[in-house]
């Protein structure tokens, strides 16, 4: 006689199972953010459709990459949203032991260039999507796959930008970074600018005929580093960010060719990490009043073709902690987290908050295990995950 296994057993194993065949099929798609993601996206949407998903894409200026965001269960607003990225970070220069596009297990553990970072959650988040009984869901089942996540979290800005066009506000979403499935309900922002100084060039000896480029961003660093002072004492109380305020850094300095000569050009790339989105304001205009009101007016006064000009490398929104999170009590519950935290490292999720989506990270994997040679998930990660989003499952259904 044949023993008959649990179904509710059968269908845990049955989503490791396929998070797993999943995981090797979305690792052996070489999505490095330099190139083209269209094929992954073409994969996790074909699957998605294949289960009567609505399936909106948003693409890049090339069109090279794009995002899905798929809806399964109930046309209605509000919902749950599960979200990762569909990039990784290069593989170039890094000593591999076996080919980072082709997922290799050893010793528990899945060994692939995204493993942790993070295609293990988009498997585990497929899987659970393709053993659910979608006909009874109550509410709408949501999934964003992103674009350039590594890049500056861009394709996520795309996807917000649009939902936000469409008034698709989802009330839960889950951004499923590696945090080894805790629940981390904040992050500093990460913002990066390059500004750039055009002067006039001349003989040093003849200073006020030039604009020197050079000095004009020494003032201009200045400025900045006066707001640091201004910014610590900002530090919202009971923080939990370590420094407990927001921070700034200039990285690099570079313009002008010699002593002698006044400095045409001059470069200063500098960044933010933002514990409030109201510091990141406060850095923004006080910078760009100075820029308007003194430093541009003194240099074109001198010559009318100078210019100050400022490149946005990355901005990436912070995840605020929040008296009130929908998602970290959900999460909490769903995993017996009995805690929550912040980590280091930025996400999307800031974007999905400045949409007015309850938003928390929590996914399989370390941070740790990420962006380098021999990245992998622990299996058993890749079931806690699961054993998650099976619960969120029952939830969910009537
Ligand atoms: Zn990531």
């Amino acid at each position: 006689m044949l023993l008959q296994p649990a179904p509710k057993a059968v269908r845990k194993a049955m989503t490791l199972i396929k998070t797993t065949e999943i995981l090797a099929d979305l690792i052996a798609f070489e999505t490095v953010s330099a190139d083209s993601n269209l094929e992954i996206i073409r994969y996790l949407t074909e699957r998605l459709e294949a289960l009567g998903a609505r399936c909106i894409e948003t693409r890049d200026a090339t069109g090279a990459k794009a995002n899905v965001f798929a809806t399964l269960g109930p046309d209605m607003p509000g919902g749950i949203l599960l979200s990762g990225h569909t990039d990784v970070v290069p593989v170039a220069d890094q000593d591999w032991t076996t080919d980072p596009f082709q997922m290799t297990e050893r010793d528990g553990r899945l060994y692939g260039r995204g493993a942790c970072d993070m295609k293990g959650f988009i498997a585990a988040a497929l899987a659970f999507a393709e053993t659910l009984d979608i006909s009874k869901l109550t509410q709408p089942l949501h999934f964003a796959f992103t674009y350039d996540e590594e890049t500056g979290c861009l394709g996520a800005q795309n996807l917000v930008n649009d939902l936000s066009e469409r008034g698709i506000v989802p009330d839960i979403a889950i951004i499923g970074e590696p945090t080894e499935m805790r629940v981390i309900e904040g992050h500093k922002g990460c913002f990066e600018y390059t500004t750039s100084f055009v002067g006039l060039e001349g003989h040093s000896s003849a200073p006020d005929d030039g604009v020197n480029a050079a000095e004009y961003a020494a003032r201009y660093i200045g400025k900045l580093l006066e707001l640091r002072h201004i910014l610590k004492s900002r530090a919202p109380k009971g923080s939990p960010f370590e420094p407990p305020w927001t921070t700034v850094n200039v990285g690099r300095i570079s313009g002008g060719v010699a002593h002698n000569v006044i400095a045409s050009k001059a470069e200063v790339a500098w960044e933010m990490r933002p514990v409030q989105s109201s510091d990141a304001e406060l850095v923004r205009s006080t910078l760009s009043d100075y820029v308007q009101h003194t430093l541009l007016p003194e240099m074109q006064a001198v010559h009318p073709e100078t210019s100050i000009t400022q490149e946005a490398v990355a901005e990436v929104e912070g995840l605020e902690p929040m008296d009130e999170n929908a998602a970290r009590e959900l999460v909490a519950e769903l995993t017996g987290a009995n805690g929550t935290g912040v980590v280091a490292f930025a996400t999307e999720a800031g974007l999905f908050q400045q949409l007015g989506v309850h938003a928390i990270v929590c996914g399989p994997g370390s941070i740790t295990q990420a962006h380098k040679a021999d990245e992998y998930v622990e299996i058993e990660q890749l079931d806690l995950c699961c054993r998650m989003l099976n619960r969120l499952g029952r939830r969910l259904i009537a």
